[in-house]
């Protein structure tokens, strides 16, 4: 699939920043784990512990590497927030409690390895653009949904950046008078329709408290009103917003990711129904699951790493992609 008669004992570092957890890996040519290692984001001891932490976590990376004799060529680092690829400044993350950092050559001094850096949903759509569900289609929205929810957009078979606030989906005001959102907005998808907020909502709803989404999907197929109510309203906010981005940018192809979209044909059907309802003259995109999972964001870190140092997507892909 990639570009053959490569010398061997190459490879990149791959890590994916999340909120919790970060997903470090070593990956070759074709993109597979050569290593793969998993470490908490000590998150509630601030942005600079959550530094150190990426700097370490890149070290160790590299120690691995040359104990297997691998030739680490680039390193690429995906966060989530407001991220400026072009700049290469972590803008802003809520999440993490960063604010317009020069991530790339901060971890370059650290670490005196070359960093690549990017967005986490961005480089996740991105990977499900070149090896997952929507290889080959030139008009995509990759739409992550977990904690929170953030969009990708391939338009034209480009990425679309602007900054690095492009594809903020979540953000989109569904509720008009809906609950207050970690934005300073009011009624934002993210409120309704996130992971935490279906299971939060169940909770409000019934006193019963649940561990996560994945529990009240359960109680849905189990038929539990409560969750069916809570459910079919996440799934009507999902396919109002994705109606509005359909009528904007009118992908061919929508990939559903995250945790919630575990849930398979549980989310996908209502969302497909609801959505289909809504369009009228638009493009209608087909709707689909994402294949790659967690490990989208990850593989997308190693995608940009390796562009980095000239091998481009477009070589191992049906050519829609450009870098
Ligand atoms: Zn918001």
């Amino acid at each position: 699939m990639f570009s053959e008669g490569r010398e061997a004992g190459e490879c990149v570092i791959a890590l994916d920043v999340g909120g919790t957890a970060m997903k470090g890996a070593l990956l070759d040519r074709e993109l597979r784990p050569l290593l793969t290692m998993r470490r908490p984001t000590p998150r509630a001891a601030g942005p600079d512990a959550v530094l150190d932490e990426i700097a370490a976590t890149l070290t160790e990376l590299a120690r691995q590497a040359s104990l297997r004799q691998l030739t680490v060529r680039q390193a690429g680092v995906v966060v989530p927030g407001i991220v400026d690829e072009d700049l290469a400044r972590a803008v802003y993350s809520a999440n993490i409690g960063w604010r317009d950092l020069a991530l790339a050559e901060l971890l370059e001094q650290r670490t005196a390895l070359p960093v690549v850096l990017g967005h986490d949903v961005r480089a996740g759509g991105y990977a499900e653009a070149v090896l997952g569900a929507a290889r080959g289609a030139r008009d995509v929205l990759f739409v992550a949904i977990g904690t929170g929810i953030a969009a990708a957009v391939i338009s034209d078979g480009r990425p679309l950046r602007a900054g690095g606030y492009a594809g903020e989906l979540g953000h989109l005001v569904v509720e008009s008078d809906g609950a207050p959102c970690g934005c300073g907005a009011r009624g934002c998808l993210e409120t309704v329709a996130s992971a935490s907020a279906v299971a939060a909502a169940y909770t409000v709803r019934t006193g019963r408290a649940v561990e996560g989404a994945d529990q009240v999907a359960a109680l849905v197929e189990y038929g539990d009103p409560d969750a069916r109510a809570v459910w079919q309203r996440a799934a009507g906010a999902l396919a109002g917003a994705l109606a509005v981005a359909s009528t904007l940018l009118a992908p061919e192809l929508i990939v559903l990711g995250g945790g919630l979209a575990e849930a398979d044909d549980l989310l996908l059907e209502p969302v497909r129904a609801a959505l289909a309802e809504q369009l009228t003259f638009q493009r209608r995109p087909r709707l689909v699951r994402a294949v790659l999972g967690d490990e989208a964001g990850c593989l997308g870190a190693g995608l940009h790493a390796w562009q980095a140092v000239g091998e481009s997507a477009t070589t191992f892909t049906t050519g829609a992609l450009a870098p």
